[in-house]
């Protein structure tokens, strides 16, 4: 079996927060996304919404598993809406791998807001 792709994994501290076994303050959750602020957040809205199933990276998804990227993007929608960023503006970004500075190797979608935002910054 292909332990990475089990539903969760003991070894992984977002599953361990799905799991409730990591603090963490949940502001949206489903049977499938979930989501809470980051711990070191670079703007004044920094959420991680992410598969509550174990997925390393974007580059491990199967192609049936995308339809899980919109339900996460759709909780991210409603995240910006509930923390009223939704028209100020907001940028949604995925890192996948070691060049895009991946440091948790499981999916999440960075939400980020209430700033100015310049390029990748
Ligand atoms: P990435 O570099 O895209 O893998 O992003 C990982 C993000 O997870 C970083 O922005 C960290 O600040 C954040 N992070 C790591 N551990 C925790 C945690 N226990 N609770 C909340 N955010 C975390
Ligand atoms: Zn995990």
């Amino acid at each position: 079996m292909d332990m990475s792709r089990t539903q969760t994994r003991t070894d992984c501290v977002f599953c361990k927060i799905a799991a409730g076994e990591i603090p963490a303050k949940i502001l949206y959750r489903d049977e499938e996304v979930f989501a809470f602020p980051d711990i070191n957040p670079i703007t004044p809205v920094h959420i991680l919404v992410l598969p509550v199933k174990h997925i390393a990276s974007l580059a491990d998804l199967l192609d049936k598993e995308t339809p899980l990227l919109g339900k996460m993007v759709r909780a991210a929608n409603q995240l910006a809406r509930e923390q009223g960023i939704a028209k100020s503006g907001y940028r949604l970004t995925i890192n996948s791998g070691p060049d895009a500075g991946q440091l948790v190797p499981h999916l999440h979608i960075h939400l980020m807001g209430g700033r100015h935002l310049d390029w990748k910054h």
